[in-house]
């Protein structure tokens, strides 16, 4: 059985920030409990990680982020999170005095800040992005005028007055279902401004698994099952390898030696916030089974 490892693997710059300033925050503040509002990452493995460092990472599915920060005590030391963080979020650390330390990815800054540019220009936004995801929800955060949407459906039921508005997205979008959304877009409204901005980090991991073999029969894909960047690998690989079975697998001790009976060759693909450890115990288990 032959294994290829896709590259690039290991973390990407904004998850390797991420991850360091939570350990610096730690080494900080030695004497008080550190908490992590959300998932710093959405991988399960460096959330473990992190709570073992006596990081706390403070989620309930059932409540709102606002809500979670308003339930931990007054002058909490807090980190959000890489995916940034929703505006009213702020001026509830700053009323509960809380010290914040910020971990959003310079990525999702620069797009916080083309949107609000569009926003004081007049104009109105479409975010392309996954409902529920931190970082929609906080690019949605930043205006009234910014409409997320998460595929064609959405775009055909939006009604906006802007004749050309801005359309960007979630840095970690297939490019794929980008560019059939946008096409969708620029036929109903010609007037609208394009803003790509899926990140460097997303695109060469996708172009990884566009250059898949085509006699791949077997793909692990390595990531949290909440990571959007993840996500976006496995279905382009089940686009570019129809043929193939992928298996999404947060590490080594998700592979079932069964997957394995008859495969000649095998891929292995990692996500933005997929430790190099892991991807490397992946390769190993696979090899010591071929
Ligand atoms: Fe930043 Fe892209 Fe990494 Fe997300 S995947 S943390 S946007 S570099």
């Amino acid at each position: 059985m032959n294994v290829f490892v896709a590259r690039p693997h290991g973390y990407c710059s904004g998850v390797i920030r991420a991850i360091s300033l939570a350990k610096e925050v730690r080494s900080r503040h030695r004497d008080c409990p550190v908490f992590v509002l959300g998932s710093i990452v959405h991988n399960e493995d460096v959330i473990q990680e992190l709570e073992d460092l006596g990081i706390t990472t403070v989620r309930d599915i059932q409540k709102r982020p606002a809500q979670l920060l308003e339930e931990l005590p007054d002058r909490s030391v807090v980190i959000f999170t890489a995916h940034g963080h929703e505006v009213s979020l702020d001026e509830i650390a700053k009323r509960k005095e809380m010290i914040v330390y910020d971990a959003t990815c310079p990525m999702v800054t620069t797009n916080h800040r083309i949107i609000l540019n569009e926003l004081k220009n007049g104009h109105q936004v479409i975010y392309i992005g996954k409902k529920n995801h931190p970082e929609a929800n906080a690019a949605a955060s930043l205006g009234d005028d910014v409409f997320l949407i998460e595929d064609e459906k959405d775009f055909l039921l939006l009604k906006i007055a802007d004749k050309s508005p801005l359309v960007i997205n979630q840095t970690t979008l297939s490019q794929i279902e980008l560019a059939n959304i946008h096409d969708l877009i620029m036929h109903k409204m010609p007037a609208a401004r394009i803003a790509d901005e899926i990140c460097n980090a997303t695109r060469m991991r996708q172009k990884a698994v566009l250059d898949l073999d085509v006699n791949t029969e077997l793909v692990y894909i390595i990531g949290g099952d909440n990571s959007s960047n993840t996500a976006s690998l496995a279905e382009m690989a089940r686009k570019r390898l129809p043929h193939a079975r992928v298996i999404r697998i947060l590490n080594e001790r998700e592979i079932d030696e069964k997957e394995l009976e008859g495969i000649n060759a095998v891929a292995v693909v990692s996500g933005a916030s997929t430790p190099l450890e892991t991807t490397n115990r992946v390769v190993l288990k696979l090899n010591l089974l071929k």
